[in-house]
C-alpha cells in the first residue's frame, strides 16, 4: 500500500510474492528510513487461525514511526490489511503442530532523492513465510556472549524503534560472538557499557531470589517486546514478583557468585522463550541453572504457547482471532 503526500495511505492491494522495482536513489536504500515489525498467526486444533496481540505490534510500528519520521499507519487500517492478506492466504498457516506462519509487516521511503530528508513516499508491505517448530525437541538453551567493545544504541538513539539501522549496527558483534561459539549478543548500555539492555533479538530477563528481573524500557534504548510485556503480565497474574530497573552486569556475576541467579531467559516472538545456558562477560563464563531450562522459563512458556496455539484459555484478551 502506498503513502503519498497529500494523498495519504492508498489503494492496498493484494499480490503474488515477487520482486519490486525500486530507483537507485530510493531513500530507503542510503538513509536507512525503514521500520518493520514481527508476529505470527498460529493454527489452532480445530482448523482456525488466530493471531497474538497484533494491535501491540501496530502501537510499536507507529513509534517507530514516529522516531523515524514515517507517517502514522492508522492502527485500525494496518490490521485490517493484515487479516485480509491472511484470510486470502489461509492455507499458508501450518497444520504441523509449533509451526506457525511468521508475518512481516514494514515500511520503506520510496523517493528517488540523494539529499538527507523524511521522504514524502512510501511503501507499507506485508509479506509472510511459514516457520517450522523453534525447538526439535525441549528448549534448548543458548549461549551468549556479553558485547564490550561496540554498542548498538544509546539514550536518545534509535534503540526503542524497530527500524533496519539497529539491526546493521549489530552484525559486526554477531559476527565476533559466532566466532567465539555463541550464537548470540548480549548489549551492554550505550554510555558506560555498564547496565543491561537486551539480545540481537530478543529482551532479556533474570531470576535473582526468585523475582524476575528485567532492564526497564525507560532509557529508550531497548525495544519494547511484545513477548516481554506478556511473560511479565503472566509472572504478576501468578505473583511472580517483577522488577523492571536498571541491572549492571556486574549485579548478574554477583548473584551467579552468590549463587542467587537460578535462570536467565530470553523473550521474543520467535522461540517465546529462550533459556540462556551460558553467559560469558570478559574471562568469566556463568553456567545457569546446569545449562537446563528454569521452572520460571519453563511456565512461561507453556503458558505463552498453549494460548497462541488455543489450548488453553486466553484470560487476558491477547487473541485475535482471524476467522
Ligand atoms: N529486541 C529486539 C532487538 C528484537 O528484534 C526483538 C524481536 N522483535 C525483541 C527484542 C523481542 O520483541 P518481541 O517479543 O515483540 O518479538
Amino acid at each position: 500500500m502506498p503513502y503519498d503526500e497529500g494523498q495519504g495511505w492508498h489503494d492496498p492491494v493484494i499480490m503474488p510474492y515477487g520482486d519490486i522495482t525500486l530507483s537507485p536513489s530510493a531513500m530507503c536504500l542510503h538513509y536507512g528510513q525503514t521500520v518493520f515489525e514481527g508476529l505470527k498467526a498460529y493454527r489452532r486444533a480445530d482448523g482456525g487461525v488466530q493471531l497474538f496481540r497484533p494491535d501491540e505490534n501496530f502501537k510499536r510500528l507507529n513509534r517507530s514511526n514516529e522516531r523515524l519520521v514515517i507517517p502514522e499507519l492508522p492502527e485500525e487500517l494496518g490490521l485490517q490489511c493484515l487479516k485480509e492478506l491472511i484470510s486470502v492466504e489461509k492455507d499458508w498457516v501450518p497444520h504441523t503442530e509449533g509451526a506457525s506462519l511468521y508475518i512481516r509487516p514494514f515500511i520503506f521511503a520510496v523517493d528517488p532523492f540523494l539529499g538527507v530528508h523524511p521522504g514524502e513516499h512510501y511503501l507499507f508491505m506485508i509479506i509472510l513465510s511459514p516457520s517450522g517448530p523453534y525447538y526439535a525437541s525441549g528448549l534448548d538453551p543458548v549461549n551468549i556472549y556479553v558485547e564490550n567493545k561496540y554498542v548498538r544504541t544509546v539514550r536518545g538513539g534509535m534503540g526503542y524503534a524497530k527500524t533496519g539501522g539497529n539491526y546493521a549496527a549489530s552484525l559486526h558483534s554477531q559476527a565476533d560472538a559466532y566466532e567465539q561459539g555463541y550464537s548470540q549478543v548480549l548489549w551492554l548500555d550505550g554510555v558506560e557499557q555498564k547496565y543491561i539492555e537486551e539480545v540481537g533479538a530478543m529482551n532479556i530477563a533474570f531470576v535473582i531470589d526468585g523475582e524476575v528481573v528485567t532492564p526497564s524500557l525507560e532509557t529508550g534504548s531497548i525495544l519494547s517486546g511484545i513477548t516481554r510485556k506478556s511473560a511479565l503480565e503472566l509472572c504478576r497474574s501468578k505473583g511472580i514478583p517483577v522488577s523492571e530497573r536498571r541491572i549492571t552486569i556486574q549485579e548478574i556475576a554477583d548473584a551467579y557468585d552468590a549463587g542467587k541467579l537460578s535462570e536467565v531467559f530470553g523473550t521474543g516472538t520467535a522461540a517465546v522463550i529462550s533459556p540462556v545456558g551460558h553467559l560469558k562477560w570478559g574471562d568469566k563464563v556463568m553456567t545457569i541453572n546446569n545449562n537446563k531450562i528454569g521452572p520460571v522459563s519453563q511456565m512461561i512458556y507453556d503458558t505463552l504457547t498453549g494460548i497462541q496455539w488455543g489450548k488453553i484459555p486466553d484470560e487476558f484478551g491477547w487473541i485475535v482471532p482471524i476467522d
